[in-house]
């Protein structure tokens, strides 16, 4: 039995066909530009599911996307990839050409129930992701089950307020986390210190690696963010496992050490004793898909 994945992400959908061990059979992947309409993004949906669906028999589609969606209702409002994109009803075109049900998530929802299922913190009964990229961004699951909040928009643990009256962050307001620790947030938070722009948060990393105490001042500010986000969420909601994921990952090294033991310290120990912590890749197609397998037992799963 198999399912279908589709992740919208910066630049292109890619699907997947994927089995119940998280093994991605084929994948396909269709370029998406920024002046893109409904009916020409239908068009590269389509392209990029079809010849997917023609070779195999697929029991469910799962569609992960940046918000704002509405989830219940399976439609992307827009996206700030694809800013034409007026209320695209993707849950009802691909069930209408394809036959096949579909549910749609924002993308961090989709990384954290891909982590439930087939990441390192696989079957954790109160699991919490946090998805470390342009953005940062997070998702709870909870036996087995999302936390959509407000049409799937809930768990915005990016822009939750960590510093009063601190650094702008990109939603307008000041001192969220993702304005501290996410790659617009690093290269920000280092252009205030130095008055020069990094290309990428790659060369952030970069710097930091070869001694530039700038750098490395942004990278340890940031990742006492992001200790305090993880603290408000351990306290709050008790989860026993959090996973953090995303492309910031690849410079683990660089803070990993530091925010894991901040992590500890910082909430109620009877939390920190049973805590477990891990970070890994994060698997797009797989998150989307995941859609299809929620509710159920990881350890038993049959799409
Ligand atoms: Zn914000």
């Amino acid at each position: 039995m198999l399912g279908l994945g589709i992740d919208i992400g910066a630049g292109s959908i890619k699907s997947g066909v994927f089995d119940e061990t998280g093994t991605i059979l084929e994948e396909t992947r269709e370029n998406t530009h920024a002046k893109m309409k409904n009916a020409e993004f239908q068009k590269a949906i389509l392209s990029s599911a079809s010849p997917l669906l023609k070779k195999y028999e697929v029991t469910g589609i799962g569609v992960g996307s940046p918000g704002p969606i509405d989830n219940e209702k399976g439609i992307i409002h827009s996206s700030a990839n694809l800013p034409l994109l007026d209320a695209f009803p993707i849950k009802e075109i691909l069930e209408r050409e394809t036959g096949i049900q579909t549910k749609l998530n924002n993308d961090a929802n989709c990384a954290s129930l891909g982590e439930y299922f087939f990441g390192p913190g696989a079957g954790s009964s109160n699991l919490f992701v946090f998805t470390l990229g342009t953005g940062l961004g997070g998702g709870w699951i909870q036996n087995g089950f999302l936390y959509n909040g407000f049409q799937g928009n809930g768990m915005e643990v990016g822009h939750t307020t960590i510093i009063k009256d601190g650094a702008l962050c990109g939603c307008g307001k000041r001192g969220c986390a993702e304005s501290y620790f996410s790659a617009t947030g690093l290269m920000n938070r280092y252009f205030d210190r130095t008055n020069q722009k990094a290309n990428s948060v790659a060369e952030v990393f970069q710097l930091a690696n070869d001694g530039d105490s700038h750098a490395l001042d942004t990278i340890y500010e940031g990742t006492e963010v992001l200790a305090e986000t993880a603290r408000n969420i351990v306290n709050l909601l008790n989860v026993d496992t959090i996973v953090f994921v995303g492309g910031l990952i690849k410079s683990w090294s660089l803070f990993g050490e530091h925010l894991e033991t901040r992590i500890r310290s910082q909430v109620f120990p009877i939390l920190a004793d049973r805590l477990k912590i891990f970070h890994g890749e994060n698997q797009a197609i797989l998150g989307a898909g995941s859609l299809v397998l929620e509710g159920m037992n990881p350890n038993r799963s049959k799409i």
